[in-house]
């Protein structure tokens, strides 16, 4: 499917031209393309917005048939859940900007969801108040946090006890010595195993233990959040569903967008660089850049092969397993159980979020279940209708007002999704000092930009960064 500036519809025409399998397409009047970018997602398509506005013709392939990688919306159900990326914070200024120039209207979910207070706990399957959690004789926490709830330590703890001088600086070599893994940091702290396996592992961010991650980049979480909370408590979200930014941005661009367009070789030469499709078709630039996660850069065969830091990167660097499940909502059975309807599980329901996108602050779209770490596997393993029955059944043993009172809609495993290969990445311990520093550097005329290589934020306002670096490297080179 081919996008242009002015509609997202397909033309025979172009379609003939884009998919003509095994030949290379013709670079386009006016002579050779300056820039193939691969990849639509936020960096992608910033990438392609930038060169462009400095004069360069672009081309964008995007494996799949829409835009916006990790940005996405089902654009169909009650609320318009976001099965990716949820919001920007008070101090994206890349994202910010980026909707504006879009022309898409950012508003503020966070007092909907501070309203909505929290989540209710429930362990082996019984619901907890704070004041039984802290009495209860399971709670393995040290004296000064037993009053936490079990989702709040860890980023307490890093948040007050941070070794990391500058978070900006946390891929400085002049740093390895805590790059160590989260796990032994937690016990510095006075967290003993089985604390850590329920504030961590139960539903990590990072990786699927406390074992897997590197303290580091939990420390440098934890700047970025900091520094965001400085900026204002919002959280952006787009009105009608995030997935109208990529859309949107798309739109801007003046050269072509071909979709269903999957990258599996890349070659660099000496005057140019090529880009062999699934479907057989190869294009031509003068360079290409990769706003592509590396996890999913496996598969691709690249002449000259990377090499090195780079290499072992592509190679090593780990991602977040997640699932995300979307449920519909028949009752407000949460007004009869008095518990919150949004729940932290230690078990097969994962945690569950209660959607606030209705017309009033506290109308209930939906909820959202989602599996991290190894939960995220286990439901990847069991197929997605058997991983719903099991969500729902384990929503309904918790609390019997919900049963019948909740319809499963989807599961979306970004983990076993092969376009994305995890939710974001994930440096593991020892990764950040050894891969961070270089491993985004130019191979040839290949160039890399994506969530992954962003040293100064996290997210989508980390992929916009990356995309601004690469665009000066690009037109520096
Ligand atoms: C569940 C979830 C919640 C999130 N919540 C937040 C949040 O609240 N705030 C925040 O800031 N960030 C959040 N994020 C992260 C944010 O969505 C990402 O960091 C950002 O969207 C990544 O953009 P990207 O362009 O680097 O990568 P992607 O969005 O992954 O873009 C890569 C693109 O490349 C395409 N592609 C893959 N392989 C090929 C190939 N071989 N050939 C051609 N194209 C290919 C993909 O289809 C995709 O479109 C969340 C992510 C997830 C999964």
């Amino acid at each position: 499917m081919i996008l242009t500036r002015r509609s997202f519809t397909l033309g025979a025409a172009a379609l003939g031209a884009a998919t003509a399998a095994g030949g290379v397409r013709a670079a386009p009047a006016g002579g050779m393309l300056d820039t193939i970018i691969l990849g639509a997602g936020m960096a992608g398509l910033n990438t392609a917005w930038l060169l462009e506005q400095q004069g360069q013709k672009v081309m964008v392939l995007e494996a799949r048939q829409r835009v916006g990688g990790r940005v996405f919306t089902l654009l169909d159900q009650p609320g318009t859940p976001e099965m990716g990326f949820n919001a920007m914070a008070a101090g994206y200024g890349r994202g910010i900007d980026a909707a504006k120039r879009a022309g898409v209207e950012l508003y503020d979910v966070a007092p909907r969801y501070r309203a909505a207070g929290g989540m209710a706990l429930v362990l082996d399957g019984k619901p907890l108040t704070r004041e039984q959690w802290a009495a209860s004789p399971l709670n393995p926490f040290p004296a000064p946090f037993k009053t936490a709830m079990p989702w709040e330590i860890v980023n307490k703890i890093v948040a007050a006890k941070t070794p990391l001088a500058d978070w900006t600086e946390w891929t400085d070599p002049k740093n390895a010595a805590l790059d160590v893994s989260l796990r032994d940091f937690l016990k510095s702290q006075g967290l003993s195993d089985p604390a850590i396996t329920l504030a961590y592992d139960t539903a990590p961010y990072y990786g699927t233990s406390a074992f897997d991650v590197s303290a580091l980049m939990l420390e440098f979480n934890d700047g970025f959040i900091k520094t965001q909370a400085l900026a204002g408590p919002q959280s952006l979200a787009v009105k009608g569903g995030n997935s109208r930014l990529p859309m949107a941005m798309a739109k801007l661009l003046k050269g072509d967008l071909l979709l269903g367009k999957e990258a599996v070789g890349i070659v660099s030469e000496a005057d140019a660089a090529s880009v062999r499709c699934a479907d057989g078709s190869t294009y031509r630039a003068k360079r290409i850049v990769c706003a592509l996660p590396f996890a999913v850069m496996r598969r691709i065969k690249f002449a000259p092969g990377l090499s090195g830091v780079q290499a072992q990167a592509v190679a090593t660097l780990g991602t977040q397993p997640l699932s995300a499940a979307f449920f519909t909502i028949k009752s407000r059975y949460w007004d009869v159980d008095t518990l919150n309807p949004s729940m932290w599980t230690d078990g097969f329901a994962g945690t569950v979020q209660a959607q606030l996108f209705g017309t009033t602050d506290s109308e209930v779209t939906g909820l959202m279940v989602q599996g991290r770490g190894t939960l995220a596997r286990y439901w990847d393993r069991l197929g997605k209708p058997a991983a719903l029955e099991l969500i729902t059944h384990s929503i309904e043993a918790a609390r019997p007002a919900a049963k019948g009172q909740i319809s499963p809609v989807t599961l979306h495993s970004w983990e076993s999704e092969q376009f994305s290969a995890g939710a974001w990445a994930v440096f593991g311990p020892g990764q950040v000092h050894t891969l961070a520093p270089t491993m985004a550097a130019p191979a040839g005329r290949i160039h890399f930009c994506g969530e992954h290589t962003a040293t100064g934020a996290r997210g989508l306002e980390g992929a916009l960064e990356s995309s601004e670096r690469v665009a000066i490297e690009v037109l520096s080179a």
